[in-house]
């Protein structure tokens, strides 16, 4: 191939895959024989701290673990398993010049690693052109990363799509043409990979973290050395700094996820298998599914079950179940389990006036917002709005929270959990005991903590119950979790019933 010296990055915040609804009169010349992506789909929640971290990091957001919180203030750890491309450089190439101009100083401070060289500035992105100018002026560099941030700032005030927005982009187009300019006046263009991404899009309402098209597929542009001229098809935002490391000649992590997207170097193998990543012991741990015996309402028949969901197969969903948006069968604790952060489930809604209790197995992602398992009546998260009972999870805590009928009393309870459950399959068992007064709950089958709630209260509901969204169907209350084994039953389970669950499970004391 072709020998690459140099690699230009040049992230636009926000871009989505908008480029192609305005002018970019720098980026059609500059890769007009070069290779596009139109739907390089970027890691979901599409959030800015998680984009970027897989862009940089070749992995996905739950195991570079950033979120924008993270990336403000926390210095990247040095010893993760998942190092940045810079990082990843540095320890081949101890020479190499490494630059990064960004508008958000989050990626300079929380992303890319701190002393391992790299000469990190930061400004407006209208402010970075000339000292990045002069930077390439006066050094022969390996890797120069830009992320101008202003496009994703005309998208949250304007929409995403919107004019403003689009203006935004032919004008950040100028940007790159001012950059691309100052590499071709060093005579550099024929040894330089050139590329041009967005970290997510956005929606018309000017939002975006969810999972909709427009926020989850983004543009991507590069030429230079033996790139071909073609349109790649599969191609992910955690697979550019694989194709960084692929034209310096540098061996990509084990523990990296991304690889050469097929299509886009000639020499480059086809139907590459897309790695998984190498699991880092500790960090998760993954049950074996156990196979499904189809026995649970049989051994539990005395717990008088009302809904259950094993999630085998899609025609086994109880009648009158419907499926929404896109959900996925995937392994679960048993036989399979279901995916909801794309999708929901609905079913007409048993009585809640008596007592019930509800129980499953969840996994929740690392990176993720408190996400609804179940819930009847509307806007379950807003308090004053509630109306009937929400059931939800969040990397730290699971909770509770009901409106009971023809009183005030709102009832909420949280459960703190460890962050370290992410990733891992937990059950969750709640109890809800109208007649005494009490509201049980249980993690992992240790013994029920007991709330006290007003005796004879019961929850106002809806005619539907939701599994994975409430009825306001927001996207950021979506479950980043798989699902599995969920029963709705009408006994009241006590200590002995989680004895015996955990004995069906198969769980050993000590997990
Ligand atoms: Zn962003």
């Amino acid at each position: 191939m072709k020998t690459i010296k140099r690699v230009v990055l040049i992230g636009i915040d926000g871009g989505g895959t908008f480029f192609e609804q305005t002018d970019t009169p720098n980026i059609d010349r500059i890769f007009k024989n070069g290779v596009v992506s139109r739907r390089t789909l970027t890691e979901i929640p599409t959030i800015s701290a998680e984009c970027w971290g897989s862009m940089l990091h070749g992995v996905d957001c739950k195991r570079h673990g950033l979120t924008n919180s993270i990336a403000d203030t926390t210095p990247y750890p040095f010893d993760s398993p998942y190092p940045s491309v810079f990082r990843v450089i540095r320890a081949a190439m101890p020479e190499a010049k490494l630059a990064s101009f960004c508008d958000w100083n989050s990626i300079n401070i929380g992303i890319i690693e701190d002393g391992i060289g790299v000469y990190k500035y930061h400004a407006k992105d209208y402010d970075l052109i000339d000292p990045a100018i002069d930077y390439i002026n006066k050094n022969d560099f390996t890797l120069l990363y830009f992320q101008f941030d202003s496009v994703d700032h005309a998208g949250h005030e304007y929409g995403y799509g919107s004019t403003e927005h689009l203006e935004m982009i032919t004008k950040n187009d100028g940007y790159i043409g001012r950059v691309v300019e100052a590499i071709e006046k060093r005579g550099w263009l024929e040894d330089t990979l050139i590329m041009v991404e967005a970290d997510h899009g956005g929606t018309p309402g000017g939002s975006h973290g969810g999972a909709t098209d427009a926020e989850k597929y983004v543009s991507f542009f590069a030429t230079g050395g033996n790139v071909r001229n073609a349109e790649l098809t599969d191609m992910m935002v955690r697979d550019t700094p694989s194709i960084i490391l692929y034209v310096l000649g540098i061996d990509q992590p084990l523990s990296w996820m991304g690889h050469v997207p097929v299509g886009m170097f000639p020499d480059c193998m086809e139907n590459l298998p897309r790695p998984e990543g190498t699991p880092v012991p500790g960090m998760i741990v993954e049950r074996e599914a156990m196979e499904e015996k189809g026995e649970y309402t049989t051994v539990f028949a005395d717990f008088e079950p009302l809904i259950y969901l094993s999630f085998e197969k899609n025609e086994e969903l109880p009648k009158g179940t419907k499926m929404h948006g896109k959900l996925y069968q995937v392994d679960g604790v048993m036989g399979h389990g279901m995916r909801f952060d794309d999708g929901y489930l609905t079913m007409s809604c048993p009585s809640l006036k008596e007592s019930f209790s509800l129980m499953g197995w969840i996994r929740p992602d690392f990176c993720v917002n408190e996400g609804i398992v179940a819930a009847t009546g509307s806007d379950c998260q807003v308090e004053d709005k509630l109306s009937g009972f929400c059931f939800s999870v969040a990397a730290e805590y699971i909770r509770l929270r009901g409106k009971a009928v023809s009183k005030d009393d709102l009832l909420s309870v949280d459960r703190i959990i460890s962050a370290q459950m992410a990733e891992k399959w937990m059950f969750v068992a709640l109890s809800v005991d109208f007649q005494n007064g009490k509201l049980n709950m249980s993690v992992n089958f240790e013994e029920f903590d007991s709330y006290n709630i007003p005796k004879d209260m019961h929850f106002q509901v809806g005619t539907l119950l939701y599994i994975g969204q409430d009825e306001k169907l927001d996207k950021a209350n979506r479950l980043a979790a798989v699902l599995d084994d969920v029963c709705l039953c009408r006994k009241v389970l006590d200590n002995a019933d989680l004895v015996r669950l955990k004995e069906y499970y198969k769980v050993p004391d000590v997990c």
